[in-house]
């Protein structure tokens, strides 16, 4: 099954918006074992948009439209569509009570041209829109389906996810098997070294599938597979993840779609151990991580966001001589990291004390490098493990991955 996504907007073509929804619905469909094939952007023009129906009908069995549903004269989709088709369109009666009752509700007058969002293309499923006006279609003809999706992402995503998902699974899909997918996480490796690591896989991959798939500061893959039933599936995920795990035992912590922080705080219930947090460049967003986890009170105790120099020395002990002076370490080094893990856990009686401290940016510190960071892990009765990393990235994004790595690293 091939597809192609038109995303409809002069707004696109000016650079004025980025083309998200095209992202979205290509992982969509990607998830859903349809190959995304092309990717065409058009503008809010009659003739163009049917040039592109035409090109894209040569090449693809599903084609997705994305945008120039809503009321106004350069929106267009449908009509370009249903011209393509030779079809006729209508007004869709539920659709146009839901626009009616929108004005209704409002208290202001319709003007004629709303109406225009609750036409359907003769022959077509509405598909109807939950964050808005503009009504869905989704219509197969000569063989080829076509689902016609709203512009705001808002709109677009529910509508994609709950209307048009099950419908291309019914239509479009009927016949093959249900696909089922499992998510893989990793601790302490980055992208492009699981990559490294699992190239051989990825490039000659068919049944299963994997893909890497890109989510802020974790590194996860999505294998996938189509079964009869989720017994057969099971089986061929587990045998794809027995192979990946060979490779990458020690970084996977989870065969579902949780977070580190998760883990963390069930696996130190479950062993009834606790943890406390000293924390600097991060400023609590380590423990405000470990803290969304419901139930997390069992295993974590409490910290302290020690920012300042001052903070460091008075709250937790970290000797003067040590974060200033002219051949000190600092604030940002292996030692004070060091201090701060152990401090804080033998402050607050823990059996884990986690500390960080680096420089955020966007200006360096210290005379250190921005992304420069440190962390350490003080366990009681062990010893006190310290780590380096140099991130790149915003002030935010190094914020993100020194807490997250963190916790990667008590994963570890
Ligand atoms: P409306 O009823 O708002 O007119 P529409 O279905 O006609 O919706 P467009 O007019 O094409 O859609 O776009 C409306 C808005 O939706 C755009 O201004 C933009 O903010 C957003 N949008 C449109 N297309 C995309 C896209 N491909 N990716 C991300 N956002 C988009
Ligand atoms: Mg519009």
């Amino acid at each position: 099954m091939k597809a192609e996504i038109i995303a409809v907007g002069t707004e696109l073509l000016l650079g004025q918006i980025v083309n998200t929804n095209a992202r979205y619905l290509s992982e969509e469909l990607a998830a859903l074992g349809v190959d995304v094939y092309f990717q065409t952007v058009v503008g809010d023009n009659f003739i163009r948009l049917q040039q592109a129906i035409h090109i894209a009908e040569d090449r693809a069995d599903i084609i997705i439209f994305s945008g120039g549903i809503g009321p106004t004269q350069d929106d267009l989709t449908k009509d370009a569509l249903a011209a393509s088709l030779g079809l006729e369109l209508h007004i869709d009666r539920q659709a146009m009570d839901n626009v009616e009752a929108f004005f209704k509700n409002r208290g202001s007058i319709m003007t004629e041209n709303n109406g225009r969002q609750a036409l359907v293309i003769n022959g077509a499923t509405p598909l109807p829109n939950e964050t808005g006006l503009a009504v869905g279609n989704a219509i197969t003809v000569n063989n080829t389906h076509y689902v016609v999706l709203p512009g705001p992402p808002k709109e677009l995503m529910p509508m994609f996810y709950n209307q048009a998902r099950p419908w291309i699974l019914s239509h479009a899909l009927t016949g093959e098997l249900p696909l089922y997918s499992r998510m893989l996480k990793f601790a302490g490796i980055g992208e492009s070294a699981l990559e490294t690591q699992l190239l051989d896989l990825i490039e000659n991959q068919s049944d299963p599938t994997l893909a890497p798939y890109a989510k802020e500061s974790e590194v996860t893959v999505r294998i996938s597979t189509k079964a009869q039933n989720t017994a057969e599936a099971d089986n061929k995920l587990s045998a794809l993840q027995k192979q990946i795990e060979s490779r990458l035992s020690n970084h996977l912590y989870a065969d579902r779609d949780i977070p580190i922080e998760q883990v963390i705080i069930e696996t130190m219930t479950a062993m009834k151990l606790t943890v406390s947090c000293a924390e600097s460049c991060t400023g609590g967003l380590l423990m405000q991580s470990l803290t969304s986890i419901p139930g997390s009170a069992t295993a974590f105790m409490g910290g302290i966001v020690c920012y300042s120099n001052d903070m460091k020395h008075k709250l937790l002990n970290v000797p003067a001589d040590l974060l200033e002076g002219e051949h000190a370490p600092g604030a940002v080094s292996k030692e004070t990291a060091e201090v701060l893990a152990e401090q804080i856990r033998m402050i607050t009686d823990t059996d884990f004390g986690l500390s960080v401290t680096g420089v955020a940016g966007p200006a360096y510190s210290e005379r250190k490098p921005v992304g420069l960071v440190y962390i350490a892990i003080s366990e009681r009765g062990g010893k006190t493990v310290t780590h380096q990393f140099n991130f790149k990235g915003n002030r935010e994004t190094i914020r993100i991955r020194s807490a997250k790595s963190v916790l990667y690293q008590l994963w570890l």
